[in-house]
């Protein structure tokens, strides 16, 4: 497998994971329709690695553009990451998310079935567990849908599971990533999100370089050492990484194959914030404010499938995660140009 087809390749995850690829020699396609990406992303990528990537502005919602695509050019697989995450306006505006993000799949996965490509790493998400029983949470856990985005990853893993019941010659890797964080470890490419930040990362490193006054810590008395909520924060380097031992799964011809994507390691808002003002020398004024509804108290994912079965494992703990998000902050006080 060397010719890869990247939807959402100009995004956080995308962006990181094509730079991976790129090292590691495969030929590379991004579609992508900006709308919350910039083409700066992948102008960095190529700056870095001195590769290329071929690029096109494509909407996946544009089923005449995908065939297109398809008929002329050749790709052995494709990794799925186009699709809208932010909750808040998913609750919001739930016929939008709907829309992209499974209208969008089912486009994507016709026009792979009419070329006959079917090998397909999907991104989908722990909030595919809801609000788990117990940590850490294994790919066996029981399944739920707590907000709208959560129920277009769900409803895509259960499409991507019917499709590959009814041909099983498709080939699909449903990854469960956790809290992805962090930066390419040279500042150049990093997580730009639009306005003021929902996800705590962000909203740190924006507090440090004085954009925001101070951080909000939803809930102080969760059941946990210190009173805050838990997660499995992840650098999207290593993420990267896992999607590039994803495709060698696939060339076994797995059939659908399910993996988490985190450390295995929960870490609460408290020690974010510590580990943060260790590695920047910075201090996170913060409050801790009411629980912020929907959330879980702990979320930290088993990992010992991925680490088996696709012989990966994470190499940068959270205070890498926290250097090399400030790094990327301090470089790029605005995001991408
Ligand atoms: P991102 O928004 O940075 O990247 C997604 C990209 O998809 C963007 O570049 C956007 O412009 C593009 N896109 C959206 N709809 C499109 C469409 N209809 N056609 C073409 N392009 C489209 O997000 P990310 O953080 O890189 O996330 C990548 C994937 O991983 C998403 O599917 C997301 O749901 C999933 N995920 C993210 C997280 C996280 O915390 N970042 C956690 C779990 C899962
Ligand atoms: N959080 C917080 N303040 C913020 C943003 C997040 O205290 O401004 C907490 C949130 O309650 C959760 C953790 O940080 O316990 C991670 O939240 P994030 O939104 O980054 O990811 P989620 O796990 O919700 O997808």
């Amino acid at each position: 497998m060397k010719n890869i087809l990247v939807t959402g390749g100009t995004g956080f995850i995308g962006s990181h994971t094509v730079l991976e690829l790129l090292i590691q020699n495969y030929r590379v396609t991004v579609i992508d329709n900006l709308s919350n990406s910039k083409l700066e992303s992948l102008k960095r990528v190529e700056k870095l690695t001195r590769k290329n990537a071929h690029f096109e502005h494509i909407d996946l919602l544009d089923v005449k553009a995908l065939e297109l695509l398809f008929q002329s050019s050749h790709f052995d697989a494709v990794i799925h990451f186009a699709g809208l995450k932010a909750v808040g306006e998913s609750v919001e505006q739930p016929l939008k998310y709907y829309k992209n993000n499974i209208s969008g799949t089912v486009n994507l996965c016709e026009a792979m079935n009419k070329a006959g490509i079917k090998n397909l790493v999907f991104s989908s998400s722990a909030t595919v567990y809801g609000d788990p029983d117990s940590s850490p949470i294994p790919e066996k856990s029981p399944l739920k849908a707590v907000n709208p985005y959560g129920r277009t990853k769900l409803t895509i893993e259960y499409i991507l599971r019917e499709l590959h019941t009814s041909d099983n010659s498709w080939n699909v890797a449903l990854l469960r990533y956790f809290n992805p964080v962090g930066a390419h470890e040279s500042g150049e490419i990093g997580e730009d999100p639009n306005g003021i930040p929902n996800n705590l990362m962000p909203f740190i490193t924006q507090v440090a370089i004085g954009k925001l006054k101070e951080l909000n810590v939803f809930g102080g008395d969760y059941p946990t050492h210190d009173g805050t909520g838990i997660r499995d924060y992840i650098h999207v380097s290593d993420l990267a990484a896992g999607h590039i031992r994803a495709l060698k799964k696939l060339e076994e011809k797995p059939g659908l194959v399910v993996y988490n994507l985190g450390t295995g390691k929960g870490s609460s808002v408290m020690d974010v914030i510590k580990a943060f003002e260790k590695a920047s020398g910075k201090k996170i004024p913060y409050k801790i404010t009411p629980r912020r509804p929907g959330d879980a108290a702990v979320c930290y994912a088993d990992v010992s499938k991925a680490n088996q079965e696709l012989n990966w494992q994470t190499k940068r703990d959270l205070e890498d995660m926290c250097r090399d998000a400030w790094n990327w902050q301090q470089k790029n006080p605005n995001g991408y140009p």
